[in-house]
């Protein structure tokens, strides 16, 4: 949909020849021909997400001048509330429309649409598309999940994190957009707030040049990532399901800390503003609507009888990290020693205690074959070696909470979850890792499979460094930081298998993808093989 993009001297010159626009073919004789755009308002292009059995959310933000941004005009939008029309198909080419109806994108929310569209078939694909005056968006793929009282044979997903701008290209989610999931987790760090002042490798540069820190530079951030063709194309071939990290608002913030030590009243207004820009952008329904500093975004889903999904907060509830000090800026992980007698305190918690009740009861009451939590970073634990010779823990993971992180364990053996794995991002590697319940111990049983995919374009965490700790982290099965990609999970009744997806260079935008790696869990035994 390239030809929609033009600026506005282009569109003046070439209006003549505009009615070789496509138009909807349900549309015609009606608004259609009417000339409400001078450059194309579907510039972000299209999404779809939080799907249900009877539906799911469709997504768009009218933004046709998408880079330029200000209070009064975002993307070029004024103006009260708009209507805009959609149409959903049951084949690609949408020539039966199985449902229309029109939808508002509204002026507080930077002119973003979510539809929560409902009474459609469960566990099918639909194609969709928004239509405004004679614009039209470019089609998307949805799909609806299956009936909560069926019996799915198998479900295929993705899963992606941490994508940098200015690293590399997003030839990672070209190629998930080409396996056509039935539905992608996005793990976090979907833009970055900061600006690389240190890399040398540098693609492509953050809008502005500024550190995002307002709604204004989000929403620009955000509109910057969306106009990238390949994460565009991914958005358009699956639904969605969205958490965050810590860089859709600031590096390692916790709850109200940030890492800068600002007034908590301070750095609300920025984790507001923040949380605000990633409502606006992804494809969530109404109960995630921000309200002020706080926004809901943990959620569960079931696919019938087969697979249930934890998606959990790792950032929003959680306490600060232990013996945290001033950082002096290194781009490392906050890390500490076995000294810090604040880590172990049982009353720290990564998800905080209302989440962890909720996802504890989940847990327990499943029914499901298959129990994922989808979370934000490393959940085993890593221990490394500083030069005093002393054991040493990443605070920002869930090393930093490891009491939390014991409970959980505790919980998925005491109430016999049935096969718990575990998938994650953030550190920028692949990893395949058991979880026990004592990681200590060799002879304690592994409760649960560990899956983190590396990053889609961020520069991957320093292989030699991590690779020396693996002699003393014998849990971890597989640790990759030299590649880019994505993971491709394929599930069945008896198995999971993981494929760990690497591009062949993320600075290259025509990277092609290979399979580096397939693990699989077999249902009934904690732990992945080598498949
Ligand atoms: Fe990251
Ligand atoms: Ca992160």
């Amino acid at each position: 949909m390239r030809s929609f993009a033009f600026t506005r001297r282009e569109f003046l010159v070439t209006t003549a020849a505009s009615s070789t626009l496509v138009v909807a073919p349900g549309l015609v004789g009606r608004a259609a021909e009417r000339k409400l755009w001078s450059s194309d308002p579907f510039s972000l292009g299209v999404a779809s997400g939080s799907p249900a059995p009877d539906g799911f959310v469709l997504w768009t933000r009218l933004a046709p001048e998408p880079e330029s941004y200000d209070r009064d005009s975002p993307a070029g939008m004024s103006g009260g509330p708009r209507r805009i029309a959609y149409e959903i198909a049951g084949d690609p080419a949408l020539k039966t429309i199985v449902k229309h109806g029109t939808a508002v994108a509204d002026p507080h929310y930077a002119y973003s649409v979510h539809a929560e569209i409902e009474g459609l078939l469960p566990g099918r694909p639909y194609w969709y598309r928004f239509m405004s005056g004679d614009a039209v968006s470019p089609v998307g793929r949805a799909m609806t999940r299956p009936a909560l009282d069926s019996a799915p044979d198998g479900l295929r997903f993705g899963f992606v994190s941490c994508a940098n701008y200015e690293h590399g290209y997003f030839s990672a989610y070209r190629h998930l957009a080409d396996e056509e999931p039935d539905v992608v987790l996005f793990l976090g760090d979907y833009i970055y707030e900061y600006v690389d002042t240190r890399s040398t490798n540098l693609v492509r540069r953050h809008s502005e040049g500024v550190e995002a820190e307002n709604l204004a530079t989000y929403r620009n951030r955000y509109a910057q990532y969306r106009l990238d063709p390949d994460l565009k194309r991914l958005h358009a071939s699956a639904p969605a399901l969205t958490i965050w990290d810590d860089h859709e608002v600031q590096n390692d913030y916790a709850n109200q800390a940030s890492e800068t030590f600002d007034e908590p009243a301070k750095f609300l207004l920025r984790r507001a503003d923040a949380y605000q820009a990633f409502y606006e952008h992804m494809p969530l329904r109404a109960f995630s609507r921000p309200n002020g500093a706080a926004m809901r975004i943990y959620d569960r889903l079931r696919y019938g009888n087969l697979l249930e999904i934890s998606l959990l907060d790792g950032r929003q509830y959680r306490s600060r990290e232990a013996c945290y000090r001033e950082p002096d800026w290194g781009g490392a992980h906050p890390e500490t020693n076995q000294s810090c007698p604040e880590r172990l305190d049982p009353s720290r918690s990564m998800i905080g205690a209302a989440q962890e009740a909720w996802l504890f009861d989940g847990l327990a009451e499943s029914r499901a074959d298959w129990n994922l939590i989808a979370q934000d970073v490393l959940m085993a634990q890593l221990r490394g070696v500083n030069e005093q010779g002393e054991a040493t823990f990443s605070t920002d993971d869930w090393d930093g909470y490891p009491e939390s992180r014991s409970r959980l364990l505790r919980h998925v053996y005491d109430a016999r979850v049935r096969n718990a794995v575990v998938i994650g991002g953030d550190i920028h590697s692949f990893w395949t890792n058991d979880l026990k319940l004592d990681f200590d111990d060799p002879a304690s049983p592994a409760v649960a499979t560990e899956f983190v995919g590396t990053s889609v374009s961020t520069h991957g965490v320093p292989y030699e460094v991590f690779a020396r700790a693996l002699p003393d982290n014998p849990h971890v099965k597989f640790f990759e930081s030299r590649r880019r990609g994505y993971v491709a999970v394929e599930l069945t009744r008896q198995t999971m298998t993981a494929k760990f997806r690497a591009v062949s260079d993320a600075q290259d935008p025509a990277a092609n993808v290979s399979t580096l790696k397939t693990f699989v869990v077999e249902s009934g035994k904690p732990g992945a093989v080598e498949g």
